[in-house]
């Protein structure tokens, strides 16, 4: 309901307030009411008594003063008389004496002779009290107006002295002056049924009323409702000379009686007022205390979540400053963690070299970045040195490599990239300038480092990228970078910049291993077969196997691309086990045909030290209706050779020929050549295709024979593409020969078809022998593969 906790505290005080003062105000109120009330009713009582008191009072003087002139000789005298004259001059008298409004004579003609001299007859109602004989003194009605009278006889004359008070507003003034609250006082009367009021009453309003009066002895009481509210009217009867009804009405408004107590209400009222506008006041002034620093904590913590940080001052001495104290000491511990955090996110930990993340945002804060190039300077043979001086003195190699960077280019960003590569970003007006950067940095990082009181030679290379579009981030630079080192080490040079070609795009090609699966179902790939020519029989006895893929999207796929994707990834064993078994099936339906080939199939590096494939392998090739061989590489000994070594005497123990491919491409080593219990050795063709041309590469490959020769296994010369090459090598007493010249690799169709082509293997034989055949006997090459 309120959004603020001031406004709140505020209305929370000023209405507890305002509801005590209500309370005192209603209790204040009923209290003066009932008091005005009981003294309204009091007075109304004590009024009655007084006016009884001073009824009776006059009436025993009117009565002692009536009977004293009725006495008298000449009143009586004068009325025997009849002589008018006396008797008004006498009443006068009486009149004046008694301090009266009326005196008169009664005579028993039922004549009334009053002070002025008027006659008249008498009222019925007065001459039916006067023949009653004895008359209660009381109220006289005389035309309009009621009289409060005496009636006393003159002598034994049958003649009444009559002596009144006429009841009107002045004879009952003194009473309601009398009264300390505000009265009205009438006295009315019952004539001929209705009520003859003087006072403001309405009749119905106090008729039940006047007719209880009647009959009950003393005043009757009560409050009614009338124009002016709520009154309080007393009702009693009074007595009266000639059965005239009549009685004095006391009324008193409560209204009235509460005017005096206005004032006082009025004067609550206002205090109420200003107490209650100092009460909120005070309260809005008290609540700004304890708000403002709650608002001065939330700002603070406001600003804490954006990253700012504000010391809370608050002056008081109570909780407040308290939490003030624990806020502050709260956001000094935040932002000591926050700047370890800092330090941790942006810094290499062993090395304190800032780290990738670090220069990713250097990079993306960089403006002008169509200038700029990133190099990845990676540590060569980096394992070996860890291996050779350990991990610490490694990491501080690398620290004191950063600490060159640093040194040599200030303010360019630098990072630890990875634990063996550290990049720097630096502007370069060309590809060319930033070569030539990159190795004025060589020749300064290669400089030997001390290392713990030892020198320690080190040797980098580096890669270069330069920004691509706008849109590429800052770690697809730094990505490219390291591609660069990788493909600059491949190429064999100490810089490089990125080669997007060469790269190619290895998450489309990784997805195709997702697809090999089918491929391999549907035909897709599918196998090629290249015949090897056999100097010593003049045949072709023996083929190498090779896989293809016909991809339905991206057409031919090259080997070299998903065989090594292949084995990175797994798939090698299935792919190997599915080309043995088509290789098999090659060989029966060759057999079947009636040609008895070998069938040889290449074994990757990653496969050779897998034991269970290599039972597998073994136990098809068994079922191979010829001989089967197995192309492995040197290198694939390497890795593992315990596990390699013992697969290869499983196949050879199996009756499966071993052949030691692409000889003299890796690093050729005698040792394992002693070890391997290989048949065939294979020259690679990078010797053969310049055998013709370089003297050296002849003379290699005729040392490579001799030494095959002498360790007993047959000698293949791969890439045999020219005649001349094809008569050298058997000239070297080479003793097989695979090549474009003799077939490219072709479907099984093709091959039989070369199988049963006598001319060509005539013609090969010519060749061997130096001789140059003509072209009606050269070779059709198969299209197909
Ligand atoms: P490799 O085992 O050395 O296979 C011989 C490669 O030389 C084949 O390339 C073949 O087409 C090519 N070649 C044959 N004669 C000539 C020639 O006269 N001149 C030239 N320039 N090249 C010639 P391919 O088929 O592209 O195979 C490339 C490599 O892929 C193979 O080298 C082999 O290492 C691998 N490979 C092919 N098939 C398989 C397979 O089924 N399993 C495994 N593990 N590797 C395979
Ligand atoms: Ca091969
Ligand atoms: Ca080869």
């Amino acid at each position: 309901m309120f959004r603020q906790l001031r406004l709140k505290l505020t209305v929370l005080y000023a209405g507890l307030f305002g509801l005590a003062l209500l309370a005192i105000g209603v209790s204040a109120c009923l209290v003066v009411e009932r008091n005005a009330a009981d003294q309204a009713q009091r007075e109304l009582r004590e009024t009655g008594e007084i006016f009884g008191r001073y009824w009776n009072t006059r009436l025993a003087q009117l009565n002692a003063a009536s009977w004293h002139y009725a006495e008298e000789h000449d009143l009586a005298s004068a009325v025997l008389a009849r002589t008018d004259g006396a008797i008004t001059a006498r009443l006068a008298e009486i009149e004046r004496r008694t301090s009266t409004d009326l005196a008169i004579v009664v005579t028993p003609e039922g004549l009334v002779i009053s002070e002025n001299g008027a006659r008249s007859s008498v009222p019925p109602m007065l001459q039916i009290a006067l023949q009653r004989g004895r008359v209660e003194p009381g109220i006289l009605t005389l035309g309009d107006d009621l009289y409060q009278a005496v009636a006393v006889p003159l002598r034994e004359m049958n003649t009444w002295l009559v002596v009144g008070n006429r009841l009107d507003d002045d004879s009952v003034d003194g009473f309601r002056d009398m009264a300390s609250i505000p009265l009205e006082i009438d006295v009315g009367s019952q004539q001929g049924g209705r009520l003859a009021l003087d006072s403001s009453f309405a009749e119905e309003t106090v008729a039940a009323l006047v007719d209880d009066a009647m009959v009950t002895d003393g005043p009757v009481a009560q409050s009614v409702q009338d124009a002016r509210g709520q009154t309080f009217v007393s009702i009693s009867r009074l007595p009266s000379l000639d059965g005239t009804e009549a009685f004095l009405i006391v009324s008193s408004p409560l209204n009235a009686g509460l005017a005096p107590y206005t004032t006082l209400l009025g004067a609550l009222l206002l205090i109420g007022i200003a107490g209650m506008l100092f009460v909120t006041g005070s309260a809005w002034m008290l609540a700004r205390g304890v708000t403002q620093p709650i608002q001065q904590l939330q700002r603070a913590a406001q600003k804490l979540s954006e990253g700012a940080y504000e010391v809370v001052t608050i002056k008081t001495h109570d909780e407040l400053s308290g939490l003030a104290d624990t806020f502050n000491a709260m956001a000094g511990a935040i932002r000591e963690r926050e700047r370890r955090i800092t330090q941790l996110a942006f810094h290499d930990g062993e090395t304190r070299l800032p780290n990738r993340v670090a220069l990713e945002r250097k990079l993306t804060a960089t403006a002008r970045r169509e200038r700029l190039y990133l190099a990845a300077i990676g540590v060569d043979r980096f394992t070996h040195v860890r291996g050779a001086i350990g991990y610490s003195l490694a990491s501080e190699l690398v620290r004191q490599l950063g600490g060159r960077l640093a040194h040599l280019a200030p303010n360019a960003p630098m990072a630890r990239l990875a634990s063996d590569v550290l990049g720097v970003a630096f502007i370069a007006t060309s590809e060319a300038d930033a070569l030539k950067r990159a190795r004025a940095l060589i020749a300064n990082l290669e400089q030997p480092v001390s290392l713990d009181g030892q020198v320690v030679d080190v040797h980098v290379t580096i890669g270069i990228a330069q920004p691509g579009g706008k849109q590429e981030t800052s770690s697809a630079m730094i990505e490219r970078a390291s591609i660069a080192l990788d493909q600059t080490r491949q190429r064999g040079q100490k810089a490089g910049m990125y080669d997007e070609t060469a790269y190619g795009d290895p998450a489309r090609n990784l997805s195709l291993m997702g697809e090999m699966s089918r491929a391999l179902e549907s035909g897709a790939i599918y196998l090629a077969h290249q015949p090897k020519y056999n100097f010593r029989t003049g045949r072709i006895d023996s083929v190498e196997c090779l896989v293809r893929w016909r991809h339905p999207v991206r057409g031919a796929i090259a080997p070299d691309l998903f065989v090594p994707m292949a084995e990175e990834t797994g798939h090698i064993r299935a792919l190997t086990e599915w080309v043995l078994e088509r290789a098999i099936i090659s060989q029966k339906a060759l057999h079947a045909a009636g040609y008895s080939i070998e069938v040889a199939v290449n074994i990757s590096a990653r496969l050779l030290s897998d034991t269970d494939f290599a039972k597998r392998a073994a136990a098809l090739a068994r079922q191979a209706p010829n001989q089967v061989s197995f192309e492995i590489t040197e290198t694939a000994i390497i890795d593992n050779p315990v596990a390699a070594l013992e697969n290869i005497e499983r196949f050879a123990s199996n009756g499966v020929h071993v052949a030691i491919d692409d000889y003299g491409s890796g690093l050729s080593s005698l040792a394992y050549l002693k070890q391997l219990p290989a048949q065939e050795l294979k020259i690679d063709k990078i010797f053969v295709q310049n055998i013709t041309s370089s003297q050296r590469d002849a003379l290699l490959v005729r040392s490579t024979i001799d030494l095959a020769h002498g360790l007993g296994m047959n000698v293949t010369a791969e890439g045999v593409e020219t005649p001349a090459a094809f008569a050298l090598l058997a000239s070297l007493n080479c003793d097989l020969a695979q090549g474009y010249l003799i077939s490219r690799p072709c479907s099984l169709e093709e091959l039989m078809a070369l199988l049963g082509d006598d001319r060509r293997l005539q013609y090969y034989k010519q060749t061997a022998l130096g001789a140059t055949p003509s072209l009606a006997v050269a070779p059709q090459q198969p299209k197909h593969a």
